[in-house]
């Protein structure tokens, strides 16, 4: 029997059935780089702004960094250390720097940066510290750690913990995204606002972040 509908035909069925997942994966990509994409011009956005100098411009557009919570891994009192580096971690390794500002791009000196993620295989370290330390962010609020990309684990998408505290300030505590992960449109605590801006050319790894508080 021939289907007579005007724009049937099996052939264009059949089309549409191959270029359907191609589209979807097009998609999908787009979708990816444009997260990348406005990951990076947030934080130029950032760094212009603080390149000029503290201006009243500066602050008016940088909505402090979103909250987030803490999960159930968070283990206090972890050491002071600027790499997660150690025996027995394995993974690959990214170089996570960027600053803490207060509103109005006033650099935090001396901020608090308390961070934890899981191991490279997505297991958390809970009887001990590994993939757990804290700094403080230098006179400029500047911040740098040398670890591994955290592994994924059932449920969540990859990211970062961090707990950041301006001194004598209030405690933000949040999360950290990588671009370009699947996951992320699944993940029900992912949010774009939270994306590292990462540059995958380079060995180690490089992700920027800047965190803007409340307070500043
Ligand atoms: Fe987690």
């Amino acid at each position: 029997m021939v289907d007579s509908r005007p724009g049937f035909s099996r052939r264009r069925m059949l089309r549409t059935l191959i270029t359907a997942p191609f589209a979807w994966a097009l998609a999908e990509h787009l979708h990816r780089v444009g997260e990348a994409v406005a990951a990076e011009a947030r934080h130029a956005a950032i760094e212009r702004g603080t390149a000029s100098g503290v201006t009243p411009e500066c602050g008016d557009g940088d909505e402090p960094t979103p909250r987030q919570t803490a999960g159930p891994f968070f283990t206090p009192d972890s050491p002071e250390r600027t790499s997660l580096i150690e025996r027995g971690v394995a993974g690959t390794r990214i170089v996570l720097t960027g600053r803490v500002f207060g509103r109005g791009c006033t650099p935090l000196a001396g901020a608090l940066l308390d961070f934890w993620h899981a191991d490279g295989d997505g297991a958390y370290d809970n009887e001990g510290y590994r993939c757990r330390g804290h700094q403080f962010a230098d006179a400029e609020g500047r911040y740098r750690l040398v670890t591994v990309v955290p592994g994924v684990y059932p449920g969540r998408t990859r990211h970062f913990h961090v707990r950041v505290q301006p001194r004598g300030g209030r405690v933000l505590t949040t999360q950290l995204y990588f671009p370009d992960e699947p996951r992320n449109r699944r993940d029900g605590l992912f949010r774009p606002e939270l994306l590292l801006a990462v540059d995958g050319a380079r060995t180690p790894l490089a992700a920027r972040f800047h965190f803007v508080l409340e307070t500043g």
